[in-house]
């Protein structure tokens, strides 16, 4: 049963918001001239409508605290949330009284729902993920919080300097952020560093006392989650790392002030920046320690909510608090929270190891987001005895505990076995000598349940990754296929499209997105067709603008607008989208008048600063691009464009402007992708291989409207097994050699032979190990087929809708109910259900 949106009953009418905002202008601002400026009046409006926001964040806290339902606590130390403003407003129900309380002021919604920086606090797809989910949790009245840093600096700018990446820090709140409330009483204290003793009662027994290097404090910034179209508002809860005053006094005391100071700096660092590594862990100290700084933080402020209702938390209280509490680990960086919560009950809250350990099994539930070698976390045994020497005994304990009473029992005497899954990588040549603490095997010990995000993910996670794990416990790995909230990826960013929809589908498809699966009944309909092309057109003519107002390069609406937008990697192979450009510019060179449709090429993606090969990727693109731009021998037919600095708000822009989705990774590799969700729903066309999430978006669109190349995960795993060797594609097809030898000369970059050579040796001497040369004449073979398709644009029409309308399933309240389900068991609050 459904119960009606109370928003409409109690909302503010358009003159009652104009009062909160020109009190926020006035007051807060100290502007109540209405100047001609966009960004104090978003600051403005930001403010006053935080103000509604935090009167629901209140009641909704008394209702969960009421209702006592359990709770769900995300940990993650990434979350990409983008933009705030039109969101809230439309999740609210907002937006029309808004838009008019705005216009009687002189200002049009739109406008100002571009001021405002990205809250970037995450590197690409699982940093997103978390967003939507804190979306869909609060839109489907679920007792949910989200833990993360506060980073002074999230992802950082990107800018091109003569076609080569360059990095900014991101300033996002140098004047602060009207969405996010401090709550200094919620402070948390974070021993580390120091040493255990192991101290001997008169009865013999013994128990490990750490004796604490050093704390540092954690204050937390609260962000409001406003559930669409619900009473619920949520909270991500993101810590900030100070220095803990109280413990420095003593050096003030002394007269030592520059080195108390200088603590305070140090402590700051902690929160300072993001990592902007994606699926390649940096290693260094600092991140380990932002690591456990947020664990540490979160857990504490978990039990002390639990204590709230329930009083000190005692042994004796071990189901309830199982009962009432979920922890879900986003991938492994969290981690260590296990062993914090085991920390915490055997030794502040004197439970018995066995009851310890009994709980953390049943609270926490794991998210694998990757099968890449290179991105399985391990932190070396040296640092953690550094600086957490007590969680590494504990870490021993559990250890000890798996290997004798799991491992051993199930492959008795069967000591390459205890080796191959004990929490520690033991040291050889491999890993230079180091000892190493395995984190996704310490979560595949620990969690009740380990999913991957898409269904081929998650079978590799049982065949490849820890076939040995599911073997001893078949029940454990399990799937949840990933999905995006409608309200931002469609409703919130494609206003015409939205508009369409409203007016053909009964019910709030933002809500219950299958209900667009209606539209294929209307897939061939002629008026139909024209009117959702039409918008499509519409939108590609504004990212025209767009286009022409960040790079400076016009391109026509006409064309196809081809989209690959996602973090720049080579498993993800924007390089062989760039091979194909390569190819078909050489094609037209030979031949203008081939029959083809003119064709935009839009790339965004940041690569990761220390990541080589990827800048040289962008530095690539980004002179052919120029070239390409720059040609009048092939007549506007093919264009490139690397848009700069690509983030949540830039995707909102590209993505209703795109006919076609680039999800070219190499199968197996793609864990599920979301940005190739995104895309479909809005109506693009995929072009992909059969790999992560873009298998079921084939099975939910049929065949025939979706274009699938390459090699299988099991054609890869047979061309490994065989030795594959790239210089046999480069020997046979002759494109790809001339392609290849394209890149050695100075053709690009005029004067500077050789510029671009690191990438043609990555795929011949360096052994291409994304199989890009195996896949080039499949891919091309597609496109020419997507090309065909295109220029029938009946044909065409009719994919488009049809992926839009069928896309219900990757739905993130769908992603959000298959964790209630399976994962978490909670119940839905007494709000709004
Ligand atoms: C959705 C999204 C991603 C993830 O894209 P994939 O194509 O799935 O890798 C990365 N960055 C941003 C800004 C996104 O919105």
């Amino acid at each position: 049963m459904k119960k009606q949106n109370k928003v409409s009953a109690t909302s503010p009418s358009s003159s009652e918001l104009k009062k909160l905002i020109e009190h926020h202008l006035q007051f807060t601002l100290g502007d109540g001239s209405h100047v001609e400026n966009h960004q104090a009046m978003w600051k403005a409006t930001s403010l006053a409508l935080n103000d509604i926001i935090v009167k629901k964040l209140e009641a909704t806290k008394q209702q969960q605290q009421k209702d006592d339902h359990k709770s769900v606590n995300y940990l993650s130390l990434e979350y990409l949330m983008g933009r705030l403003l039109s969101n809230n407003l439309h999740n609210l129900g907002l937006y029309q009284n808004t838009e008019q309380a705005l216009k009687d002021m002189g200002y049009e919604l739109a406008d100002l729902c571009e001021q405002g920086a990205d809250l970037a606090l995450g590197n690409g797809g699982l940093g997103r993920l978390a967003a939507c989910f804190l979306d869909s949790l609060a839109t489907l009245d679920y007792n949910a919080m989200g833990y993360g840093i506060h980073y002074q600096h999230g992802l950082f700018e990107q800018s091109f300097d003569n076609g080569r990446q360059i990095e900014a820090p991101d300033m996002w709140r140098e004047f602060g952020s009207p969405w996010e409330v401090c709550r200094p009483q919620s402070s948390q204290l974070v021993p580390l560093y120091g040493h255990v003793e192991q101290v001997f009662q008169a009865d013999g027994s013994s128990e490990m006392v750490w004796h604490e290097g050093k704390h540092l404090k954690g204050v937390p910034w609260d962000v409001p989650i406003v559930g669409y179209h619900s009473d619920t508002v949520n909270v991500l809860r993101l810590w900030e790392c100070r220095a803990d005053h109280a413990l420095d006094w003593d050096l003030f005391n002394q007269g030592n002030y520059l080195q108390a100071l200088d603590q305070q700096v140090q402590a700051e660092t902690v929160s300072k920046l993001l990592y902007p590594n994606d699926e390649h862990p940096a290693g260094q100290e600092l991140r380990f320690i932002q690591q456990y700084f947020f664990c540490a933080c979160s857990i504490k402020d978990i039990i002390a909510r639990f204590e709230i209702n329930h009083g000190k938390l005692a042994e004796l209280d071990s189901e309830l608090f199982a009962s009432k509490v979920a922890i879900q680990l986003n991938d492994t960086h969290p981690t260590i929270a296990i062993l914090e919560l085991m920390r915490v009950l055997v030794d502040e809250h004197h439970f018995a190891w066995d009851n310890a350990w009994a709980l953390c099994q049943q609270v926490f539930a794991y998210t694998n987001h990757t099968l890449l070698p290179e991105a399985l976390e391990k932190w070396s045994v040296a640092l953690f005895e550094r600086v957490l020497p007590r969680h590494l005994t504990i870490l021993y304990r559990i250890n000890e505990a798996f290997l004798n009473d799991e491992v051993s029992k199930q492959w008795p005497g069967d000591d390459e076995m205890r080796r191959k899954l004990s929490l520690i990588e033991e040291a050889d040549e491999h890993n230079g000598y180091q000892r190493k603490v395995r984190m996704a095997h310490l979560c595949v010990v620990t969690a009740h349940k380990v999913n991957g995000v898409a269904q081929i993910h998650s079978d590799l996670v049982k065949k490849d990754l820890f076939p040995e794990f599911h073997q001893l416990w078949p029940t454990k790995l399990t799937n949840v296929t990933n999905g995006i909230t409608p309200r931002r990826w469609l409703k919130a960013c494609n206003p015409l499209l939205a508009d369409l929809l409203d007016k053909n589908i009964s019910g709030d498809w933002a809500k219950e997105l299958t209900s667009l699966s209606a539209l294929a009944a209307q897939a061939d309909d002629a008026k139909f067709q024209q009117e959702f092309m039409a918008i499509k057109r519409k939108n590609k003519e504004v990212l025209t603008a767009e286009i022409k107002k960040l790079t400076g390069v016009t391109v026509s609406p006409d064309a196809i607008f081809d989209v690959q937008i996602k973090r720049l990697h080579e498993y993800k192979r924007q390089h062989l989208n760039l091979l194909h450009i390569l190819a078909l510019y050489r094609r037209l060179l030979a031949n203008p008048e081939l029959p083809m449709q003119p064709r935009v090429f839009i790339f965004g993606a940041k690569a990761a600063p220390g990541y080589k090969l990827a800048k040289e990727i962008i530095y690539a693109t980004n002179k052919i691009a120029e070239k390409i731009n720059n040609d009048a021998r092939i007549q506007d037919k093919l264009k490139v464009v690397f848009l700069p600095n690509y983030r949540v708000s830039l995707a909102e822009k590209i993505i209703p402007a795109a006919d076609v989705s680039e999800q070219i990774s190499t199968a197996g590799k793609e864990a599920s992708g979301t940005g190739n969700m995104k895309l479909a729903l809005n109506g693009a066309v995929t072009i992909g291989t059969l790999d992560g999430a873009n298998i079921e978006i084939a099975e939910e669109v049929g065949d025939d409207n979706i274009f699938i190349f390459g090699l299988t995960v099991d054609e890869v795993k047979a061309l490994n097994a065989n030795g594959y060797d790239s210089h046999q594609y480069y020997q046979n097809n002759e494109e790809i050699k001339a392609c290849l030898d394209w890149l050695d000369s100075d053709y690009f970059t005029p004067g500077h032979a050789g510029e671009l050579s690191a990438l043609k040796e990555s795929l011949l001497a360096g052994g291409d190990p994304y199989k890009v040369l195996a896949d080039f004449q499949s891919y091309s073979d597609a496109h020419q087929a997507l090309d065909l398709a295109y220029q029938q644009p009946k044909k065409w029409a009719r994919m488009a809708i049809l992926n839009t309308a069928l896309m219900g399933k990757f739905n993130s309240d769908r992603s959000i109910e298959d964790y209630v389900n399976n994962i978490w068991q909670l119940n839905a609050g007494q709000i709004a259900k």
